[in-house]
């Protein structure tokens, strides 16, 4: 560190936060980069780990070893800690302390860019949250992993039908890409990689259902996009329920109502293992940081911010990312920017470049998000691909072709070479044999939550 240099803190490396840094670690800057994990994690694959596809290495790497050229340089320093409030009067934020007993820490900035992004959300119900697990972190996959593998297993012990078919049914609420992914993965599991692997059951006789509240899955696509997706996932053998709102979700099962006219139909789904894709909002700290500075914060908790991504009235904090509630000034009237890891980067890159502009005495550029298309994929040798070439316009497929390029591209974006060809590996030998190559799962925990790796 250099004395008399800007301090700069970053809270968050995910997808915002290590673009952040990595332009910032070339200014004239002394950083504090803080996350409340060690690493760094590729969340499109992380339905790869909830179903036993990848292992936790593969689609995640410790921040310390990402950032190590920028560490090396020598203006970056990076502490595991969860920030619990900003003091915005006294320029530090708060980091709670280590360890029982220990004190919280304060750790001073000038200017801060916060990038901590969303958690799962039970639209008001946070009771539902101990029966449908959301999948946003590497416990919450290691804890769906473990229910789904654990399914089967007591399943096959069972002698009782009813709740042997309450073990075999899946529930997955959310219809949008995570949703589409595990339940296209879920009944591959069911249909191929467990075949011959069980007497008492035939794991193909497994229901796998998708819930969605809309009228149809991958709302955030066109209308034709959809629809393929729709047709590939029956096609796999899951069950798809549109229209469908969950109006409970307990130990059993879930309830869901849709309407048919005037008339409210209620239905019940027996299930042991309810899986929750369907919200994410705000981070709580983007709630204490609005209480904090004034700022508002939108439906899904995310802070309201200026075009050039600060909060109104404090231009020292700037938001990106999930948490942040931005616009996009580009051609025509601005446009919101969706929560997507490309978005997330470009905020990141753009902050830290308003950051440094402010250093040198010249005016911030507000935001302009690219965006490249979208992606999701349904299953083996089934996907959705929506790009936006340019000079072109828009370029839509779905099927083979399009899953070939859900692959490659995942496997492009990962960070660090180990990954990328371990995650080939794995998902060539996976292509061939139907296996999957993380379903050691450690023994159930009796205190704890489940964990493994
Ligand atoms: C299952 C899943 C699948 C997805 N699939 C896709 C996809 O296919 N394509 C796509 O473009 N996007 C996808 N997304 C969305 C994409 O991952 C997010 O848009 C992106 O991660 C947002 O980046 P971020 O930096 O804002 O937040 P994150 O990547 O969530 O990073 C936030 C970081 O902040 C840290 N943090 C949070 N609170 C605190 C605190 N109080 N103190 C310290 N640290 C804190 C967290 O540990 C984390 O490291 C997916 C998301 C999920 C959950």
């Amino acid at each position: 560190m250099t004395e008399g240099r800007p301090k700069v803190v970053v809270i968050g490396c995910g997808f915002g936060g290590l673009e952040a840094v990595r332009v910032l670690s070339r200014g004239p800057v002394d950083i504090t980069l803080l996350d409340r994990t060690n690493h760094h994690l590729f969340q499109p694959l992380l339905y790869q780990v909830a179903t036993a596809g990848l292992s936790a290495p593969a689609v995640s790497a410790p921040i310390r070893h990402v950032l190590r050229r920028e560490i090396r340089r020598g203006n970056l320093t990076v502490l595991q800690g969860e920030v619990t409030g900003v003091d915005v009067a006294g320029r530090h934020v708060i980091v709670a302390g280590a360890g029982p007993g220990e004190p919280a820490d304060a750790i001073a900035y000038d200017h801060l860019i916060v990038a901590a992004g969303t958690t799962n959300s039970y639209f008001g119900h946070p009771e539902w949250a101990v029966h449908a697990p959301g999948l946003k972190t590497l416990a919450d996959a290691f804890t769906i992993r473990a229910r789904m593998i654990g399914a089967f297993e007591q399943a096959e012990r069972s002698t009782d039908p009813a709740i042997r078919a309450r073990w075999l049914t899946f529930v997955i609420i959310g219809g949008g890409p995570t949703g589409v992914e595990m339940a296209g993965t879920m009944t591959e599991i069911a249909h191929h990689t467990l075949r011959g692997e069980f007497r008492r059951i035939d794991p193909k006789s497994t229901r796998v259902v998708l819930v969605e509240g809309a009228d149809r899955i991958l709302g955030t696509f066109v209308p034709e996009l959809s629809e393929r997706a729709h047709e590939q996932l029956s096609r796999l053998g899951a069950e798809i329920r549109t229209g469908c709102r969950v109006t409970g979700i307990d130990a059993d099962g879930v309830t869901l109502q849709r309407r048919d006219g005037d008339t409210v139909l209620t239905e019940r789904v027996e299930a042991r293992t309810v899986i929750w894709a369907a919200g994410v909002a705000g981070v709580p700290l983007g709630r204490a940081l609005a209480e904090a500075t004034g700022a508002t914060l939108d439906r899904g908790g995310r802070l309201v911010v200026e075009p050039d991504l600060a909060l109104p009235g404090h231009p020292e904090i700037a938001v990106v990312g999930d948490l942040a509630a931005a616009l996009s000034y580009g051609k025509g009237e601005p446009k919101p920017v969706p929560g997507l890891s490309p978005s997330a980067k470009q905020m990141g890159r753009a902050a830290a470049a308003n950051l440094l502009r402010r250093l040198r005495g010249e005016p911030t550029r507000p935001f302009r998000y690219v965006d490249y298309g979208s992606l999701a994929t349904v299953g083996r040798k089934a996907a959705v691909v929506d790009l936006g070439v340019p000079g072109l316009g828009a370029v839509r497929f779905a099927g083979l072709g399009a899953w070939l390029f859900w692959l490659f591209a995942h496997i492009y974006f990962l960070i660090g070479f180990r990954n990328r060809l371990s995650v080939m590996l794995d998902w060539a030998w996976a292509y061939f044999t139907h296996e999957r190559a993380a379903r050691v799962v450690a023994e159930p925990a009796r205190e704890t939550a489940p964990s493994g790796s």
